[in-house]
């Protein structure tokens, strides 16, 4: 466990250098911790890829620091692209937009575009800013699995593929950043994430929404991701049936409050608060596939600010759908 730092000045330093010579840092950011490489040293980019067991054709977040950075990596960046920079960085947002010659293929995995972000964190800004390099970096977990919330959950997935883990805590908003694409007149949201959309179109009207299946806009949008190992369903029908349910080695992941005393239940969020709920949904779902369970059944959230990101990562994380029929549960398997 010595992989894991805490964030003091010599371990940030350390970091940086790590970095600069194509090595490989987990740190946080304010969505999760993610897995980074100096965005412009390819043979270290690599071994995010091999590190994590990424497919190549599933392209990286390149993340800065200041916003001239972008110099770097855009070779053009739309008024659209500006207003909602000028708005949301630093903070999880990404934007996607047309890419300099410079940036290495393998960070785009050849796409004519690059997806750039500026975290709010303040050590994944001070590790940026000391490594002196955009840094590339996608969730620090194994590929199709819950992205991390905590350094312990990076060490348990990455160990000794990882040449520094900075612990930070629990990052706060616990999914991953919102996706756009911006061209000229068109934003498209490939990712729904810890921005919610309604924020966004009052600063640049409406969006379209993409990347709802395996896109060629987005590769890395794929149908089954956020896996637990304890198989997830998501739960079709009316919360009362739930009080018919007398199975054990079942736990209902509820995101309100719901009165059901005899289950084992998660509550994300006593409040109703969606933005709550999405800050405790992957370290929930880490916490409940360490028990012997038989599922874990969760049952659906509105649709609205955060809660759009909430079902994205559940309708990918899950198996399939649960109903419930004379008080036994009924899984029902979703088609590959
Ligand atoms: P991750 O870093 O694992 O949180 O995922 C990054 C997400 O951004 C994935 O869904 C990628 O497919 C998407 N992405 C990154 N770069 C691009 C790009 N140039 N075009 C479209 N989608 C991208
Ligand atoms: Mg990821």
């Amino acid at each position: 466990m010595d992989k894991i730092v805490k964030v003091s000045r010599d371990t940030l330093a350390r970091a940086a250098q790590i970095i600069r010579e194509g090595g490989l840092v987990a740190f946080p950011t304010e969505t999760v911790y993610g897995l980074g490489a100096s965005a412009f040293l390819p043979q270290a980019v690599a071994r995010i890829f091999e590190a994590k067991k990424r497919p190549r054709f599933d392209p990286l977040i390149v993340h800065i620091a200041r916003r001239d950075e972008v110099e770097k990596l855009f070779s053009t960046f739309p008024p659209k692209a500006q207003l909602l920079a000028e708005q949301f960085w630093p903070g999880p947002l990404t934007l996607i937009c047309p890419k300099k010659k410079e940036v290495p293929e393998i960070v785009t995995a050849g796409l004519s575009t690059v997806a750039v972000r500026m975290p709010s964190h303040p050590v994944a800004l001070e590790l940026i800013t000391r490594a002196g390099v955009p840094i590339a970096a996608p969730s620090a977990n194994r590929f199709g699995h819950v992205s991390p919330t905590r350094a312990e959950e990076v060490f348990s997935d990455l160990g000794e593929a990882v040449d520094l883990i900075l612990d930070g805590g629990k990052t706060p908003v616990g999914v991953e950043s919102t996706v756009l694409l911006v061209e000229e007149e068109r934003v498209v949201l490939l990712r729904p994430g810890g921005i919610a959309l309604e924020e966004l179109e009052k600063v640049v009207g409406k969006i379209e929404i993409g990347g709802k299946e395996e896109s060629p806009l987005s590769p890395g949008t794929l149908k089954k991701h956020y896996a637990p190992q304890v198989p997830l369903y998501l739960f079709k029908g009316k919360n009362e049936d739930l009080k018919e349910l007398t199975e054990n080695g079942i736990v209902v992941l509820a995101p309100f409050p719901l009165d059901v005393s005899r289950l084992k239940v998660r509550v994300l969020s006593e409040r109703g608060d969606l933005r709550e709920a999405a800050a405790f949904l992957f370290s929930t779902l880490r916490e409940l596939e360490k028990t012997p369970l038989r599922a874990i059944v969760a049952l659906p959230v509105e649709e609205k600010g955060l809660g759009r990101a909430v079902m994205d990562r559940l309708r990918r994380a899950a198996s399939g759908w649960a109903q419930i029929k004379a008080g036994k549960l009924i899984l029902v398997d979703k088609e590959e």
